[in-house]
């Protein structure tokens, strides 16, 4: 029986923006970005020098941020103009990184539970040079109780060779960054590879024996259509990956497709609208449904219920996660933190033995249950006993007003112990949780 908190009056729900304007739309932490600070970084130093809170898992993130071109959507710090001495001089430092970490007090002699190679384009890496960084990266912290060693792939990238290596490195889970089967959508959105390069890749991971195998597609590309979303379905089940994810196109400010908007004096996005771009992410989860697969999170579907993603999944019940790389994401010891964001600053402060890390965060408790909150969220169920145990507080208590509020828009039911999100909020979910969010951070810059 589902419960309805009382609140005397429902406000309106937040007005959905109906265009693509400019702006970041994904929550992927909690507090906002733009609130991490560089004085606040003493306060990562100290947690390091700390040892972890017991039974906390520990990840492993690192970002190459290499590319062969740079597509028109993209917002992550990559380049396309790094030679083989440059990339060498990155996996040095990413390295010396790494072996700064291995000895402080908070891994404390753990060994990571999962590794996650993002980017960026792993794969752009050649076999030596992949080689080369996990064979240092397992000396210093060896990989043999890792769950999980997931791996972005761009297909353009895979060689037969250079797939086997990968294999060999220890991946458990290859993401295949196809976005899209057409290749003229692909073109004209700046994607580096062709739709028959997805097929051979994928055929020749299939034969590896790769234990998952994640597709990764984007609703809404520039030009995308009806008819063609339905033909990337089809594609992607007929391919039948153990996983798909689906994301919305948003369109960041630090993307080609903004600038190209703002020379033009434009404030709406070549792209389909929200409503459109859900409706896709909806007929894609239906069809994935219909073929077997289970709805996991507002972005995956999985084939059988077994199959975890573990990065996900542990980072949401808060592991600590050693972010490597430049711009990359961490937290340690209940301190967020984030990598010198671009990579000449990077370079130089790891070669002058000096760690990267460029600003912080240490949330409070309540921003920490916040966090965790939000995230478990998009799963589109929580446990209250989960949250209840470990923050101490009911979160049908703890968030009553929003809650309810999102009863009242017909999004979310409590029923039990379970806090549950239906598909038509499931579908904005990133929309919905800043109803969670403190005021402060409410309305504020995400990034
Ligand atoms: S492949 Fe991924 S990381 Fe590289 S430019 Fe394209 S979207 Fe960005």
């Amino acid at each position: 029986m589902s419960t309805t908190i009382p609140l005397a009056v429902t406000p309106a729900p937040p007005a959905k923006h109906q265009e693509t304007t400019a702006g970041n739309y994904f929550v992927s932490n909690y507090p906002p970005f733009s609130f991490w600070k560089t004085d606040a970084v003493p306060e990562l130093l100290a947690a390091i020098d700390r040892p972890s809170a017991p039974d906390t898992p520990l990840g492993v993130y690192l970002h190459i941020p290499f590319c062969r071109k740079r597509c028109h959507f993209c917002y992550f710090r990559v380049y396309t103009d790094k030679d083989s001495a440059a990339i060498r001089g990155y996996l040095d430092a990413a390295i010396k990184e790494i072996s700064w970490y291995a000895d402080k007090p908070f891994i404390g002699g753990r060994k990571p539970n999962f590794i996650y190679f993002g980017g960026g384009t792993p794969s752009y890496l050649s076999v030596e040079q992949l080689k080369f960084l996990t064979d240092a990266m397992k000396a210093r912290l060896p990989w043999d109780e890792a769950e999980e060693v997931a791996f972005e792939a761009e297909p353009g990238t895979l060689t037969d060779h250079k797939l086997k290596a990968i294999r060999e490195l220890g991946v458990t889970r290859l993401s295949l960054g196809v976005e899209n089967f057409d290749d003229h959508i692909l073109e004209i959105n700046g994607r580096a590879h062709k739709s028959k390069e997805i097929a051979r890749a994928y055929g020749y991971a299939r034969e590896l024996g790769f234990p998952q195998i994640n597709i990764d597609l984007i609703a809404g590309m520039v030009e995308e259509t009806d008819d063609n979303w339905r033909e990337c379905i089809r594609k992607t089940i007929e391919l039948s990956p153990d996983s798909v994810t689906i994301y919305e196109m948003e369109i960041p400010f630090n993307t080609t497709i903004y600038k190209e908007m703002k020379v033009a004096g434009k404030l709406v996005a070549p792209v389909a609208d929200w409503d459109t771009k859900r409706a896709w992410v909806n007929y894609g989860f239906t069809e994935l449904e219909k073929a077997g697969y289970t709805i996991s999170s507002a972005y995956t579907a999985i084939k059988t219920p077994a199959t975890k993603f573990v990065y996900r999944d542990k980072l949401w019940v808060g592991a600590d996660l050693l972010g490597l790389g430049v711009a990359s994401f961490g937290h340690i010891g209940g301190v967020h933190y984030q990598n010198q964001h671009d990579f000449e600053p990077y370079m130089l402060r790891v070669n002058a033995g000096e760690l990267p890390v460029y600003r912080a965060l240490t949330p409070t408790a309540e921003e920490r249950y916040i966090r965790e909150f939000v995230l478990q969220l998009k799963l589109g169920h929580v446990s209250r006993a989960y949250f209840a145990k470990k923050f101490g507080a009911d979160p049908a208590a703890q968030f009553a007003q929003a809650l309810q509020r999102l009863q009242g828009w017909g999004f979310l039911t409590v029923a039990g112990d379970q806090i549950r999100l239906n598909r038509e909020g499931l579908l904005q979910v990133d929309r919905l949780l800043h109803e969670f969010f403190k005021p402060e951070h409410r309305n504020a810059r995400y990034a």
